[in-house]
């Protein structure tokens, strides 16, 4: 038994999910999309309805000064975005829920995507890879292959690695700056590289296009700014990108060519 997992903790990320949801049929996977919703989720009807499963989760216990510290303001104060813009939706403490996917035991394994992803070809095989594989943080320069990028991800559901989680999360004046993002870059020192196809950052159409190939990407990453929005400073440059989006979110398969940036 294996599940893709997302996280939607409000309609915004409802929107993405059911995007998310829809791309995966397309491409044909054989397992479902469990949605971890919190209760200000919205759009689960639709995604009922598109046949994912639906786990009520409730974020991890964290102390409040913990929250304080990764609370939308402070944080964009303590370790600005300077690449990038984070949409006004967006509450950096919620990622910290994707942890729930490691109580997840009735599966063997998970395969994590963030809610602003797009699987554009199948990725099934991921289930047989190790835990923790993920891809690079990819967008603007090789300096970035230091840093993975928790997008997408796989998982093996251990509820004793989810306690010893818990245990190296909250510690005495913790701060993590990008999130479960450190703290997963933490927690597992040596994570199994994916290729950067498995989480093609959407920055990369931009930034290094010549790592742009449509023929070899796999999973489709909004990060920043979200395709949905209803404009946003960086549209312009992402343009087949945004329309791909909508395109799948209409039910449209996805396509065999998309215009090279
Ligand atoms: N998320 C959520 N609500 C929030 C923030 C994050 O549901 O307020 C979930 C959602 O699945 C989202 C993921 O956590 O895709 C990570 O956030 P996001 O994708 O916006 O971060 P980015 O990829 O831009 O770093
Ligand atoms: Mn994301």
């Amino acid at each position: 038994m294996y599940a893709y997992v997302t996280l939607v903790t409000n309609a915004d990320y409802g929107v993405g999910a059911l995007a998310l949801a829809r791309s995966l049929k397309a491409v044909r996977s054989a397992w479902p999309l469990l949605v971890l919703a919190t209760e200000n989720a919205a759009g689960i009807d639709a995604l009922e309805a598109e046949g994912c499963i639906i786990q009520a989760v409730v974020p991890p216990p964290l102390s409040s000064a913990f929250q304080a510290r990764h609370e939308r303001s402070h944080l964009h104060a303590a370790a600005p975005f300077a690449k990038g813009g984070k949409p006004a939706f967006h509450k950096p403490l919620d990622n910290f829920c994707k942890l729930h996917s490691w109580r997840l035991t009735a599966y063997r394994r998970v395969v994590f995507l963030d809610a602003d992803t797009l699987v554009v070809k199948n990725i099934d095989k991921l289930f047989g890879y190790p835990e923790f594989s993920a891809a690079p943080n990819l967008y603007e320069t090789l300096a970035d292959m230091h840093r993975l990028n928790s997008g997408v991800f796989v998982a093996t559901p251990n509820e004793a690695t989810y306690q010893t989680m818990l245990e190296r999360l909250d510690v005495h004046g913790a701060f993590w700056r990008r999130t479960d993002q450190t703290f997963l870059e933490s927690f597992f020192p040596d994570w199994h590289g994916l290729p950067y196809t498995f989480n093609a950052l959407q920055y990369l159409y931009f930034n290094l296009p010549a790592l742009w190939r449509w023929s070899s990407i796999r999973v489709v990453h909004y990060q920043y700014e979200k395709p949905w929005q209803a404009d946003h400073p960086k549209a312009q440059l992402l343009r087949p990108l945004i329309s791909l989006w909508h395109a799948v979110y209409d039910g449209h398969p996805i396509p065999a060519d998309l215009p090279d940036p």
